[in-house]
């Protein structure tokens, strides 16, 4: 029998394993058996290194909010390589995002730039712990929020290790050093009670409470009201530094997630739409805890380098795609948000599968299940069912439509009712497939 052709995909695979540990340099884009290579992006698709056109529905993991190419952000860029990439130098352009930031959002009176969220996550706690003298963070349970070895802890507990109903701190990544854990307070993420009381137990040693109001590994299921509103008080009563991760959920609207909700955060953390497709990370907040990276009168309480902090590509990509993003921009996306719910929902109905969708804004998440979602333990899954959601997300790549393999669905302004049409067609057929193997295997 003759052999099959390797894709091209498959053979920079090969190549990618022998210089990359697994051929892989960013954990959640390794999907087997081998990822598929991007050649291009233009608008709201995607052709790979086959020459294979898709909808790109995950706009790089929420990033790329005006999908690839937009013709206004590439000017901004264009402009700026004339004249350099980097100095060691400021450059007007992060004023210019600064106040853009600024003007949008309440909370943000002050704007600090890194390259990444987790440096933003990074920097905002360890200017909680500046501010306040505190030495120690909560977090809740199954919530991501990058790297940093703190808000690694109980990222994925399972049934066998995560506990009773107060979460115990467990690490994430191999040799995280037991000082880490101790020095982190797991919180049940709404489950209001009982992490009001925790907060209560222990907020004298604390810095800061980070969350992300609508968490993406933990299901994607909005933060209820009532557990913001408690750490908000809990948080204020006590002099701990309330941190809204802000990187993903900041697409929501105009004021990000906290406009949505009525609350104010001492320190938001950025990423993602706010560079235009390019790295970045912010920490904006009240001036008064921002000082501390204030280096005008001395070594500051957080001094905070960075060789690409700010760096005016960045920076004008930024300022081009958050001006894009008007009150109008944000009704459309809202728009077509709930369209892609209404089209997924409609798909579970007519495959005759148990599902659900959740999300807000041009945010969402499927889910292969009917059961109440409240929270991580809700969302959680087993083996079987990650390698459920591995084929679903294989399907839907052959049927033209790529999410994440998680379920996570990022619209983007070019989008309009067509794709979402697309995207209802694709999860149809894909749920069938996906039944029709359920069914071969029993
Ligand atoms: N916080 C949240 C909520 C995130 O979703 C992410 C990344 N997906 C990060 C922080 C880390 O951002 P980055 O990948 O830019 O380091």
């Amino acid at each position: 029998m003759a052999a099959v052709p390797q894709s091209a995909s498959a053979r920079l695979y090969e190549r990618a394993r022998k210089v990359m540990p697994g051929g892989n340099s960013r954990t959640t884009v390794f999907t087997a058996p081998h990822p598929l290579y991007a050649q291009s992006g233009k608008g709201c698709r995607l052709t790979d290194v086959d020459g294979v056109e898709r909808i790109d529905f995950i706009n790089n993991y929420t990033a790329l909010i005006h999908g690839h190419l937009h013709l206004a952000i590439m000017e901004a860029v264009q402009q700026q390589l004339a004249l350099g990439t980097c100095f060691a130098n400021p450059t007007e352009s992060e004023i210019a995002l600064a106040e853009e930031l600024c003007a949008r959002v309440p909370a943000f009176e002050q704007v600090r730039f890194a390259n990444s969220g987790t440096e933003a996550v990074m920097n905002a706690i360890k200017a909680a712990r500046a501010y306040t003298g505190s030495p120690k963070i909560a977090k809740c349970e199954g919530l991501y929020h990058g790297s940093y070895d703190p808000v690694e802890t109980s990222l994925d507990p399972t049934p066998e290790t995560w506990g009773g109903a107060e979460p115990v701190a467990r690490a994430y990544s191999g040799g995280t050093p037991p000082g880490v854990l101790a020095d982190v307070l797991v919180l049940p993420f709404n489950e209001t009670a009982t992490a009001r009381r925790l907060l209560e137990a222990h907020a004298d040693e604390l810095a800061a409470v980070i969350v992300d109001p609508m968490p993406n590994r933990s299901g994607l299921i909005p933060a209820l009201p009532e557990y913001l509103a408690m750490l908000r008080e809990v948080t204020a009563a006590h002099g701990i530094m309330l941190i809204f991760d802000e990187v993903i959920s900041f697409r929501v609207g105009c004021e990000g997630y906290q406009g949505e909700a009525g609350i104010e955060p001492d320190l938001t953390t950025l990423g993602k739409i706010i560079g235009g497709g390019f790295p970045v990370g912010a920490v904006a907040g009240k001036a008064e805890v921002m000082a501390v990276f204030d280096p005008s009168r001395g070594k500051p309480a957080l001094p905070h380098g960075g060789t690409f902090n700010a760096n005016p590509v960045t920076m004008v990509a930024g300022l081009a795609a958050m001006r894009l993003l008007t009150l109008e921009a944000f009704a459309r996306l809202e728009a077509l948000g709930d369209a892609a719910r209404e089209a997924c929902r409609g798909a579970f109905r007519l495959a005759e599968m148990p599902g659900q969708v959740t999300g807000r804004g041009s945010l969402l998440m499927l889910h292969l299940t009917a059961k109440p979602l409240c929270g991580y333990r809700d969302a959680w899954r087993d083996p079987a069912e990650q390698a459920r959601f591995g084929r679903l997300y294989r399907h839907l790549s052959d049927k033209g439509a790529i999410i994440s393999p998680s379920g996570l669905v990022s619209l983007s302004t070019p989008m309009g009712d067509a794709e979402v049409e697309r995207l209802g067609e694709a999860l149809l057929a894909s749920l069938k497939t996906l039944r029709a193997e359920s069914l071969a295997a029993t």
